[in-house]
């Protein structure tokens, strides 16, 4: 089994990394694995560039192959907001709540046929004394008019994926890890090795 090291301290995105992982060969071992309580600023203007600052910042602690993944939400009725600043949105970083209740209040005039968006996931992977490798996967969608089930994290309430009618928080992950931003990035990693 190949080891590396993931650059989160999003448990939602570790458990989507294990389970993808796992058929793939690779063991995550998380930040908490390796006793590291560290945030690293992102201060990208790009998903790419936020991906490879935290994967870079943690193989340089570690000397270890490491994955980062830097994603967000991009609503075509907000000119690409949230974007890079998906997860502080409402202003305090990663309250999920206060990011939906500002998205619902920010289309509040805009009718179904004009809720387009889509998730974007960059993925770095930064590995000692080589260069950093970068993928990228998206998933289309549209914001649905109110918030919907139960699973998964920040967006997924509201975010109905093209060819569904629910939401990715009420499909669950069984459904979200075969069709989502970052199932797609992943699957473009297995051409990295
Ligand atoms: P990051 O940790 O800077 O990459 O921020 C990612 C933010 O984008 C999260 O806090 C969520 O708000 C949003 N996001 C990214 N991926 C997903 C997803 O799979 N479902 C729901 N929201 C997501």
């Amino acid at each position: 089994m190949k080891q590396i090291v993931l650059a989160t301290n999003n448990n939602h995105k570790l458990s989507e990394f294990r389970q993808m992982c796992e058929p793939l060969g690779i063991t995550i071992l998380s930040l908490a694995d390796l006793q590291l309580d560290v945030d690293v600023e992102e201060t990208g203007s790009t998903f790419a560039e936020n991906a490879a600052i935290k994967a870079e910042a943690i193989m340089q602690l570690t000397n270890l192959p490491v994955f980062a993944d830097d994603s967000g939400l991009e609503v075509a009725a907000l000119n690409g907001a949230p974007g890079v600043y998906s997860a502080r949105y409402a202003g305090v970083h990663g309250d999920d709540t206060a990011n939906n209740e500002k998205l619902l209040v920010a289309l509040a005039t805009v009718p179904p046929a004009q809720r387009q968006a889509r998730f974007v996931c960059a993925i770095a992977y930064a590995k000692p004394h080589e260069a950093t490798q970068i993928v990228e996967g998206t998933c289309d969608g549209v914001i649905a008019l109110s918030l919907d089930g139960k699973t998964g994290f920040g967006y997924d309430p509201l975010f109905i994926p093209q060819g569904y009618n629910e939401s990715f928080a009420d499909l669950g992950s069984e459904i979200k890890n075969q069709v989502s931003h970052r199932a797609k990035a992943l699957q473009k990693v297995k051409t990295l090795f």
